[in-house]
């Protein structure tokens, strides 16, 4: 992976470079970060009650779909830009950072000014205008591998993102195909080992499009968390079974809640920290109370 230049790491002791989001959010450092929301943006009620559930857990990021790239043109594509407003009106409301996919140049503006993370999706790991687009911009990038991707082309994927001037790039692991059916995807966690050796980038993993699964969800993150990953992207909804798309996979938000206090003991155990949830009553955590207010998102 010697072209790798900008992604390598320079040495093996190379620390994991810092992607800062929202000004607040540190992916890298010591503490995992967990995104956290739905598969699709399906309405102001939805993200309302998935918000205010989540924003006073230890998840840090609220994400969900506007744009939503489907196998079949005739499922649900997504809000478009009226999702995208709902999803930033309540992580501000709920003062939690959001991600979400952009699949096209021409959607980079909009998304651009009002998210505080661009998703690059597993089918566009290799759309490279839309790479060399996002190196652009200065907002951080989620760079998810292709279904099919070699650790290399993951990585010359980002590549592309850096060389192009953004050196906000956090990679994501969100399983690749193989033959057997019972999982959608197979979790590769070699790869987000082999991928903390070779690069400096923090590498987070998906264990939702991984699996297809819920019930392996919360299993497959404590393993993600074992063997290095810097962070966490979880599906859920308010009635999962109800999700518009990706049903099978979505944890209730009382799962996810769940999910990331079980991470915490792992995360300890390989000197890392799950951050303290924001709506203990216990004074060292008073100081970051949730309150939902437009007016605390700095
Ligand atoms: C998603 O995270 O919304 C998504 C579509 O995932 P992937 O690109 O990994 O399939
Ligand atoms: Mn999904």
């Amino acid at each position: 992976m010697k072209s790798a230049r900008l992604a390598c790491k320079a040495s093996p002791e190379q620390a994991t470079s810092i992607v800062t989001v929202a000004d607040r959010l540190a992916i890298g450092g010591p503490d995992i970060v967990i995104m956290a929301g739905p598969c699709a943006i399906e309405s102001q009620q939805q993200m309302d009650s998935v918000a205010q559930q989540l924003a006073p857990s230890a998840i840090g990021m609220l994400r969900g779909g506007a744009y939503k790239p489907r196998t079949s043109p005739y499922s649900f594509q997504g809000l478009g830009l009226k999702g995208l407003d709902i999803l930033v009106n309540v992580g501000m409301t709920y003062d939690l950072p959001v991600v979400t996919e952009v699949m096209a140049v021409e959607q980079i503006p909009q998304v651009c000014d009002r998210a505080d993370m661009l998703q690059i999706g597993s089918r566009n790991m290799q759309n490279f205008d839309l790479l060399k687009a996002v190196g652009q911009v200065d907002k951080p990038v989620l760079l998810k591998r292709g279904l099919a991707a070699t650790v290399e082309e993951f990585v010359m994927a980002a590549e592309y993102i850096l060389s192009h001037g953004n050196s906000n790039v956090v990679l994501c692991e969100r399983g690749i195909r193989s033959f057997d059916s019972y999982t959608r995807n197979v979790l590769d966690l070699g790869a987000v080992v082999a991928l903390k050796q070779l690069v400096h980038l923090p590498v987070i993993v998906d264990p939702s499009h991984a699996s297809g699964r819920r019930e392996l969800v919360a299993d497959l993150s404590r393993a993600a968390i074992a063997c290095g990953a810097d962070g966490l992207m979880i599906e859920c909804h308010p009635t999962p079974d109800l999700s518009v798309s990706d049903a099978a996979q979505a944890l209730s938000l009382d799962a996810a809640v769940m999910l990331a206090e079980g991470v915490s003991p792992i995360a300890a155990a390989v000197g890392r920290r799950v951050p303290p949830s924001r709506c203990r009553t216990s004074t060292e955590n008073s100081d970051v109370e949730v309150r939902p207010s437009v007016a605390s998102r700095g």
